[in-house]
């Protein structure tokens, strides 16, 4: 770790390099090292490696921002500590090495794959789970290394046997006028190696399917289209490859009552026209239980009435959404003759109070006029 090379030195960049800038730098020197392109070279994996870190560091602006204040001393001090290999390098800048020489078949994109795979797991959450989070275990099918063979794939006690088709290469070549073409070679399928007794537990897969409960904390304030990932909870990867990830994709089921907008929710709450005239206090139901709400006199229908922080949580930050009352206002139907009776009396107030209002005005409109 002493005397390491300064990144910028190594990608050959200037300190404002754009991203664009150094991946196609990066993507320059990651081809001229590649270990396919020089083979037990030392000095080339060291530059190789070299320039994987360097750019690493340099492409997160997280990473950039702390090696320019502090260097190699202060990546260290957060954790970093570059690649422990070639599989991390090229599963990390998977984009990077995509298609490039087109191998297709060789041993790199072979040792590529090994990382697991990442699974996808929907998971539908009721309202209020979603409203207040939850852990949920959830039962997932995944592939993991034979136990038996611990992913060998031959019987314990056996052993591969070289392919004597490729004698180990993997690769069959055959001339084609000037040309050599080399090929992945089919009886090994480019694993140099073919399995003469194959392990029984899994038939010779040196992975087998178990069911496996995860248990995944859904944080409150999460909604439809969230996605959660379980770092290293998707499948394991081959020989000693790091696991792939599992991402749980969330759906909510709508509530009968409450309708949710972002962090706020709305619902409704019929009262009679009564109430809405004289005004009134309502008990409703909250996310949080019953509370007790002030309708005021003369409320409309379609009004709305905000109970702040009755809402939703937020989910990066703290606080809530909030609950949103909209009024509906019911039409009595089914009068009693007396009922019926008063609102006429209502009535006749209300028209009596209607001609009084227009009199006024047509008074007070006839006054200007005359002045
Ligand atoms: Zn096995
Ligand atoms: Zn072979």
């Amino acid at each position: 770790m002493a005397n390491k090379r300064d990144y910028y030195e190594i990608l050959g960049v200037a300190r404002n390099a754009t991203p664009e800038e150094l991946k196609t730098v990066y993507r320059k020197l990651a081809l001229k090292y590649h270990p396919d392109r020089n083979p037990d070279d030392k000095e080339s994996e060291e530059k190789f490696k070299e320039a994987a870190e360097a750019y690493e560091v340099l492409h997160d602006p997280q990473k950039k921002a702390i090696y320019d204040q502090y260097g190699h001393q202060g990546l260290e001090g957060s954790g970093f500590s570059g690649f422990g290999g070639f599989e991390d390098i090229f599963s990390s800048f998977s984009d990077i090495f995509e298609g490039f020489f087109g191998f297709g078949n060789g041993r790199r994109s072979q040792s590529r794959s090994q990382r697991g795979a990442d699974l996808r797991y929907d998971l539908t959450l009721s309202f209020m789970e979603a409203a207040f989070g939850i852990e949920k275990e959830i039962n997932l099918e995944k592939k993991e290394v034979c136990s038996v063979c611990k992913g060998t794939r031959s019987e314990p006690g056996s052993h591969p046997e070289t392919c004597r088709h490729c004698r180990g290469s993997g690769q069959l070549s055959r001339n084609q006028g000037f040309f050599t073409v080399r090929t992945t070679c089919h009886y090994c399928r480019g694993a140099g190696q073919t399995i003469p007794n194959p392990c029984k537990n899994c038939r010779g897969a040196g992975q087998v399917i178990v069911n496996k409960k995860v248990s995944v904390k859904i944080p409150a304030g999460v909604d439809s289209g969230s996605r959660l990932r379980l770092t290293g909870e998707g499948e394991t990867g081959a020989h000693g490859a790091s696991s792939g990830d599992l991402y749980v994709f969330v759906q909510v089921e709508p509530h009968e009552f409450f309708e949710r907008h972002e962090n706020d929710v709305y619902c409704r709450i019929p009262i009679s026209f009564v109430q809405a005239a004289l005004g009134d206090k309502l008990t409703v139901s909250t996310l949080n239980g019953k509370k007790s709400v002030e309708i005021p006199k003369g409320t409309q229908p379609g009004d709305l009435i905000r109970l702040q922080s009755e809402g939703i949580p937020h989910l990066r930050h703290n606080g809530r959404g909030d609950l949103i009352i909209q009024i509906a206002i019911k039409t009595p139907t089914n009068l009693t003759k007396k009922q019926e009776s008063l609102l006429q009396e209502f009535a006749k107030l209300e028209t009596n109070k209607l001609s009084n209002k227009l009199r006024n005005i047509l008074k007070s409109g006839s006054g200007s006029s005359a002045n």
